[in-house]
């Protein structure tokens, strides 16, 4: 599994004695095994986080000498404490007929987006788009992501700062939820390229859908009195002035809003408190993809926004962490 021996020599490095180890979900089946080997080669005493990790943006401390955070790239605007990135790389690239069946999707100019996953993809599937006739764009990073191309659920410069150099875009990846986000920012077509289904999509249906869902929280939460602004503890979430800024604004409309801070967003810490609709100020995919986990309306910044007749639903905006 990856490069063990970066691992042992940093650890070895720093003198660690004990090492934490940060899992996202999708790896959780490794953990006992790297836990075993780590502890074995280089004599150090492992603790698995059992806590979820959903990205660089929620790294939390542990009680160790050095923490092993898998599965994503570090935010290069962060500062981490003691924290080695264990860069797994991506997966062979061994057929391309997922790209081949998005081409007669494709327009003339393209703008190449993926995820950390795949990013090592980026060069071989631009190739290939170019030898298939397409002009390829790949964004660069920012100070939010570190690899060119690559999106993050918060983050969609690498989509948005090439925007008036293509006419849509590929996005390598599984699931909807980058995509969707590029099809909302940006109004050009989306398509997906899933190396795992070894299929290619539009978005049109699953953006109209979502829009109409988010149409429907800004709609129940028009006549809140009480809002509650959550802001996450997590260190690539935490957004406590826009959080202090929004209360301010509700304010100003006659209404009223109270500030909750929690580590991890969820529906059951929520339960049991008056208030009318929650503003996510966390992860933008909380509002967006829980949404039917909650009792009262969850909304993103900008649709609070709109709730307060600050910004019309026409300039809709998806919700992004952005590092300046
Ligand atoms: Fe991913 Fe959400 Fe963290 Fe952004 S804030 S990196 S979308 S988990």
């Amino acid at each position: 599994m990856g490069d063990i021996d970066r691992v042992l020599d940093v650890i070895r490095g720093r003198n660690a004695k004990t090492v934490g180890l940060q899992f996202p979900v999708g790896l959780r089946t490794k953990a006992v095994e790297l836990a075993q080997e780590i502890g074995a080669k280089a004599g150090v005493t492992c603790i698995v986080s059992a806590d979820p990790s959903f990205g660089a943006c929620d790294v939390p401390e542990m009680p160790v000498d050095l923490i092993v955070h898998l599965g994503h790239a570090p935010m290069p605007h962060l500062r981490y404490n003691r924290v080695f990135f264990y860069d797994l790389g991506s997966p062979p690239l061994n057929d391309l007929g997922f790209v081949d069946a998005a081409l007669p999707m494709l327009p003339k100019r393209v703008g190449l987006l993926t995820t950390y996953q795949f990013r090592e993809w980026v060069p071989a599937i631009k190739e290939h788009l170019e030898k298939a006739g397409r002009e390829v764009r790949v964004g660069p990073p920012d100070r939010r992501v570190a690899y060119a191309g690559q999106l993050l659920g918060c983050d969609y410069h690498t989509a948005t700062v090439v925007q008036d150099e293509v006419d849509g875009y590929l996005y390598v990846g599984t699931g909807d939820f980058h995509p969707l986000g590029v099809a909302i920012l940006v109004d050009k077509p989306v398509v997906v390229a899933d190396p795992e289904r070894g299929e290619a999509r539009r978005l049109d249906d699953v953006k109209d859908r979502i829009l109409r869902q988010r149409h429907g929280a800004i709609t129940r939460a028009r006549d809140a009195q009480m809002f509650g602004i959550i802001v996450s503890k997590k260190i690539g979430q935490v957004r406590m002035e826009m959080a202090a800024d929004l209360k301010r604004l509700a304010e100003k409309h006659g209404r009223a809003a109270e500030i909750f801070l929690m580590d991890l967003v969820s529906p059951d810490f929520l339960e049991g408190y008056r208030v009318d609709a929650w503003v996510n100020t966390a992860c933008p995919r909380i509002a967006i993809e829980d949404y039917l986990q909650y009792k009262k309306p969850i909304l993103t910044p900008p649709e609070f926004e709109i709730v307060l007749g600050e910004r019309n639903w026409k300039d809709y905006q998806f919700d992004e962490i952005r590092a300046y």
